[in-house]
């Protein structure tokens, strides 16, 4: 179906979604969640357990070796894929939630003080929220939210009013894991700069779709993880500027992060281990690499455009149903739709899809203050990836339509 990806092909790639669930094929829309893994990533896994598990760093023989150059090797990797200055501006986190705590509890504690503020936006997931009220309550800093239109974007003449000598951090997503709206980062971080603030742009949604330039956006951190870009869970990335990373205290103390400890007082290591305390998720690290290199062998151009030629289908198909709603209409979007039906619980949805075997994400999708501002307690979201098809989208029109049918 699509001009440039063999779509059976990359399915035939991905174990998990050869089965029945509820005794019907699984269609996997939840994508936005986290993304199914190929069979490369789990190789690399199986490879590193069953052939040269070991520590990094600090082994003398020749499986640490080996370990350490395969994780360093994902960093390269890494600051390719995000066009990063060098390779160590890269940090190793557990992921998105982790990397934005990482720069609130290091950067914000050293940087904010009382008076100062805080923009995010009214799109923004939980974890690019609740760090940054946090830190704010510590200092005495307010936090300043960008109003959205109806069709789910960022009033950017909005943004500009909030933007002050005081602000000092703006933390926004790249792309709505709630809406799928498309952010205009670039201009955003310019319009920041202007009044001296720092940017952070929260990636979790972009990073599979997008080139990820953080060069020629200027962006000062940029966050992500790795399982919403086809890799494990439990790893991230962290881009900082080396001006800020190198200034930044570390964020947890332990081993690795250090130059010489004694009891008179310890220095600390150089970026990037000045914040990877702890022997790091190793693993995870070295089959991330293989899942950025599948990205882009695939190419981002040639997914998205496979991944919008889905969204605008579903758009069309679900369209005919009667008492259908849809949150979000932007008009940038990742491929994320996000749908009710009138007098139907989301919940409800969501339930009788599973049974015809669609996966769907149902919820507040850890966006309240959205959900509470569109005056609704959740969606149904159907998020689409690259392996996902026209017959899959046409097996979730007809479980719509169904539901629609029986509650009418
Ligand atoms: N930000 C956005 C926009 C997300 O979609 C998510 C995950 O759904 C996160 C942050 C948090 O990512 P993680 O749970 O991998 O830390």
């Amino acid at each position: 179906m699509s001009n440039t990806l063999d779509i059976q092909q990359i399915r035939a790639q991905f174990p998990v979604l050869h089965q029945e669930v509820n005794g019907k094929p699984l269609v996997y829309f939840d994508n936005a969640a986290t993304t199914q893994k190929p069979q490369v990533v789990i190789d690399a896994l199986d490879n590193y357990y069953k052939g040269y598990n070991s520590n990094i760093h600090r082994g003398a023989h020749a499986l640490a070796d080996k370990a350490t150059q395969a994780f360093e090797e994902t960093r390269k990797t890494a600051a390719e894929f995000l066009n990063a200055e060098t390779p160590e501006q890269v940090i190793f986190t557990k992921g998105t939630t982790d990397g934005i705590n990482l720069i609130a509890s290091s950067y914000g504690r050293q940087n904010i003080q009382a008076g100062d503020e805080i923009i995010v936006s009214t799109l923004e997931h939980h974890s690019n929220i609740v760090p940054w009220q946090m830190l704010c309550q510590e200092k005495g800093a307010t936090l300043k939210v960008i109003p959205i239109n109806a069709k789910g974007e960022l009033i950017m003449e909005e943004f500009e009013k909030l933007l002050t000598a005081n602000t000092k951090i703006v933390a926004v997503n790249h792309a709505s894991n709630a809406l799928g709206t498309v952010n205009p980062i670039a201009e955003m971080i310019e319009k920041a700069h202007t009044v001296g603030a720092v940017v952070v742009v929260d990636g979790a949604q972009s990073a599979s779709h997008f080139d990820i330039d953080v060069q020629a956006l200027g962006v000062d951190f940029f966050v992500t993880s790795a399982h919403k870009v086809y890799g494990p869970t439990g790893i991230g990335l962290l881009y900082g500027k080396r001006v800020f990373l190198e200034e930044m205290p570390p964020y947890q103390g332990g081993g690795e992060m250090i130059k010489e400890v004694s009891f008179d007082g310890t220095t600390f290591n150089e970026i990037p281990y000045k914040f990877e305390a702890g022997t790091p998720n190793i693993a995870d690290v070295i089959a991330f690499d293989a899942a950025m290199k599948w990205v882009q062998d695939l190419g981002k151009e040639a997914i998205r455009a496979h991944e919008a030629e889905l969204l605008a289908y579903a758009n069309e198909k679900l369209s005919e149903i009667p008492g259908i709603i849809f949150y979000g209409t932007a008009a940038e979007k990742v491929s994320v739709l996000s749908f009710g039906l009138e007098g139907v619980h989301p919940f409800d949805i969501g339930m009788m899809l599973d049974a015809r075997g669609v996966a769907v994400r149902t919820g507040h999708h850890c966006t309240q203050p959205l959900m509470k501002h569109l005056g609704i307690e959740g969606t149904v979201r159907a998020s689409f990836s690259v392996y996902n098809t026209k017959e899959e989208i046409d097996t979730l029109v007809q479980g719509v339509a169904r539901v629609a049918k029986m509650m009418a």
